[in-house]
C-alpha cells in the first residue's frame, strides 16, 4: 500500500497528516513550532517530524509517494519560498533543505503555499467539496487566499496569488510583518484579535481565552472581534466583488471564533457586494487543513499521471 504526506508550518505549530490513496488519514500529528527565529532551526525540527512520520509509514510497509509542505508564505513556482512575513523567512529552499535533511528520502517533495493546500483540501474533502468557485481564508497570524476558480487552483504568473492579507485596509493602519501598514492581516489576522504582537507558544492559549470570554459575554472581547469582523469583511467584499465565489471558507483560528466574526463580517458583505452579500462559512476540516491539503496535492499528481520527481505512475 501506499501513502501520501503533508505538513503545514504555521508560526506556531507544526502538522503532518498521512493518508492513503483514497486520502483517508492514516496518521495524525501535531506539535508546536519552536523554530520561527531561523530557517535552519525550523527546518531541522521540520525534517525530525517529516523522518517520524516516514519511519510510521515504513513499519506499516506502506511505501511514500510523495510529501507536500505548507508555508505560511509567498512560495515561487520553483518552491521557494520568496517571503513568509511572520516567520521572517526569506529566499528559504526548504525543499532542498528537507531533501538534504532527510538524506534522499525517494521521494518527491513539494513546497506551497498554506492557503492554497488548505483550499485543495477543502475542494476535495471538505463540507463544500467539488464547488468549482471556492476561496479559502487562512486566519493564523497572517491572512491567506486559496483561490479555486472554475475547478482549478489559481496561482498566477508568478504563483504569488491570493495574498489578500497584504491588500491595504487603512493607510494609518497597525503595522504588518511585511513592512507596510494597515494590511488585512494586520486588522483581522490573529496579532489584531489578541491586540499584541503574541509570542508563538502564547497563541492557542491567547485565543482559547478570547473564546471563553466571549461566551461570558465581556464586552471588550465582544468589541473586539466586532472590529476584527469588520475589516475581515472588508476582505472578503474585495474578494466577492472581485472572483464572485460560491463559497468562501474560513480557516484556521477563524473556525472558534466564527460565531462572533459572521455577523460583523455578513454585515460588510451585505453593504460592499455590489451583486448582495457572499456566502461565508467556516471550515469543518479541523486546524490542520493545509496539512492535509498537501497529502490532497500529492494525490493529485498521483491521479495526473504526473507523480513530480520521476515516478510517473503507481508501480
Ligand atoms: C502570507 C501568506 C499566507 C498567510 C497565511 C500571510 O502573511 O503572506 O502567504 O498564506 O499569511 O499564513
Ligand atoms: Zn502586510
Amino acid at each position: 500500500p501506499y501513502a501520501a504526506i503533508g505538513v503545514e508550518i504555521s508560526v506556531d505549530t507544526v502538522s503532518a497528516v498521512a493518508t492513503d490513496l483514497a486520502g483517508e488519514r492514516l496518521l495524525t500529528w501535531r506539535r508546536s513550532f519552536s523554530g520561527g527565529d531561523s530557517v535552519n532551526q525550523g527546518m531541522a525540527g521540520v525534517g525530525a517530524i517529516v523522518r517520524r512520520v516516514v519511519g510510521r509509514m515504513a513499519k506499516e510497509e506502506r511505501q511514500v509517494l510523495g510529501l507536500a509542505v505548507a508555508v505560511p508564505g509567498l512560495i515561487d513556482v520553483q518552491g521557494t519560498v520568496r517571503i513568509a512575513p511572520n516567520l521572517g523567512w526569506r529566499d528559504a529552499d526548504i525543499g532542498g533543505d528537507l531533501t538534504k535533511a532527510l538524506r534522499d528520502p525517494g521521494f518527491p517533495i513539494q513546497v506551497d503555499n498554506d492557503a492554497n493546500l488548505a483550499a485543495l483540501a477543502e475542494q476535495r474533502f471538505g463540507a463544500h467539496a467539488g464547488a468549482s468557485d471556492l476561496i479559502y481564508l487562512t486566519g493564523e497570524m497572517g491572512v491567506g487566499a486559496g483561490i479555486i476558480l472554475d475547478g482549478r487552483l489559481r496561482r498566477g504568473g508568478r504563483g504569488h496569488s491570493g495574498e489578500i492579507g497584504h491588500v491595504q485596509l487603512d493607510p494609518d493602519g497597525p503595522a504588518c510583518h511585511c513592512g507596510r501598514h494597515g494590511c488585512l492581516e494586520a486588522m483581522a489576522g490573529i496579532g489584531a484579535v489578541l491586540r499584541k504582537d503574541p509570542s508563538p507558544a502564547e497563541i492557542q492559549v491567547e485565543i482559547e481565552e478570547v473564546v471563553r470570554l466571549a461566551r461570558s459575554g465581556d464586552p471588550e472581547s465582544l468589541s473586539t472581534l466586532d472590529s476584527v469582523g469588520r475589516s475581515l469583511g472588508k476582505g472578503v467584499s474585495i474578494l466577492a466583488n472581485l472572483l464572485d465565489p460560491e463559497v468562501v471558507i474560513l480557516g484556521g483560528y477563524y473556525v472558534p471564533l466564527a460565531p462572533w466574526l459572521l455577523p460583523a463580517v455578513h454585515e460588510e458583505l451585505g453593504h460592499r457586494v455590489v451583486a448582495g452579500g457572499c456566502h461565508v462559512v467556516a471550515s469543518t476540516l479541523g486546524h490542520d487543513a493545509a496539512a492535509l491539503g498537501g497529502a490532497a496535492r500529492v494525490l493529485d499528481s498521483v491521479d495526473s499521471g504526473r507523480l513530480p520527481g520521476g515516478l510517473s505512475r503507481i508501480p
